[in-house]
């Protein structure tokens, strides 16, 4: 079987009916990219720069160090898209990984200072990332993405600082590329007001790990409620089947980049949906390209709009 889907590798993943989707991957480290050509994909959907900063305790990566790690990323890709978000850490995903313990310093940590919110509230350490990511981006083809946006004055603050490491770059002279922006849909608030975020941004990734979590009130880390973390919940398929509808009526790339892209179990769905911008982990890639291929969209798209209705939608799943 490994060895059949090692033979994918070089082959489109088109559907039956001849829709070309973009299989990209998800990487932790720069030197994932390896990993991510091997499988074939033909971008990094979604690198997670917080590993970057992780266990070191607390003694963040300077711009230098940053800029090092994206071009290691971005020239390992090889011309293809790299899309670096921008850190999210902070108190649902801990610098020294040792959980905070609730009623201590955070009372809610998913609900805390996290992510965009983290990054916003020190501004320096955000300029000193976007500034080695537009380095970066003079080596390749980079995206920028924020993570965890759900207000107009986030997005406000995130474009000024934006231009403002542009700014900073042009007073010292220092090379730097364009970037197309992008932001995360992963707080149901956001996935509500996609509007507001198409008037801003060049293109979606929605984070359905998070997206799951918020909107079924369900801590994606805690299995004492696991059974009902529930990726094809009816609430979680209409933020998901609108908001790739209002990009593609506006012709914006979107894509997702949680778990559920890579889940063979879900790929025939969010065809149905219209995705065709998937980002998963590099050893899934060949196996969901095994399943584009004898996708017929059009078929997909009918089913789709019934499990979207249904009051069961994982029974019609199977079908
Ligand atoms: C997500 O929330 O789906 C996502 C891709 O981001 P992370 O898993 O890193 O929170
Ligand atoms: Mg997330």
């Amino acid at each position: 079987e490994r060895e059949r889907l090692s033979r994918l590798k070089n082959t489109p993943a088109v559907t039956l009916d001849g829709q070309r989707i973009e299989l990209q991957a998800n990487i932790e480290q720069p030197d994932d990219a390896v990993a991510a050509l091997k499988a074939g994909a033909v971008g990094v959907g979604l690198f997670r720069t917080e590993f970057l900063f992780m266990g070191r305790n607390g003694k963040l990566p300077d711009e230098e160090e940053q800029y090092q790690a994206y071009r290691r990323a971005v020239e390992g890709m090889q011309g293809l898209p790299v899309t670096i978000r921008t850190v999210d850490v902070g108190a649902d995903k801990p610098l020294d990984r040792t959980p905070v313990r609730a009623g201590e310093d955070h009372l809610n940590p998913a609900l805390g200072l996290r992510a965009i919110r983290w990054s916003l509230a020190d501004p320096a350490m955000f300029l000193a990332q976007l500034r080695a990511i537009l380095r970066a981006a003079a080596h390749g083809s980079v995206n920028l993405l924020i993570p965890m946006l759900a207000h107009a004055s986030e997005i406000r603050q995130t474009l000024v600082l934006v231009d403002r490491a542009r700014e900073q770059l042009n007073t010292r002279g220092q090379v730097y590329g364009p970037v197309r922006l992008g932001a995360m849909i992963e707080i149901p608030a956001a996935a509500l007001t996609i509007p507001l975020f198409l008037r801003h941004f060049d293109f979606l990734s929605i984070g359905t790990n998070d997206l799951i979590q918020y909107t079924l009130a369900i801590d994606r880390a805690d299995e004492a409620v696991a059974h009902l973390y529930d990726p094809v919940h009816p609430a979680v398929l209409q933020l998901l089947a609108s908001t790739i509808a209002q990009c593609r009526a506006q012709g914006k790339g979107v894509s997702v980049c949680g778990e559920m892209a890579g889940d063979v179990t879900m790929t025939r769905l969010l065809l149905g949906l219209g995705l065709r911008t998937f980002s998963m982990h590099p050893s899934q890639i060949l196996a969901v390209k095994q399943q584009i291929l004898r996708s017929d969209t059009a078929r997909l798209q009918v089913w789709a709009q019934s499990v979207l209705v249904a009051e069961d939608p994982a029974a019609l799943m199977a079908d």
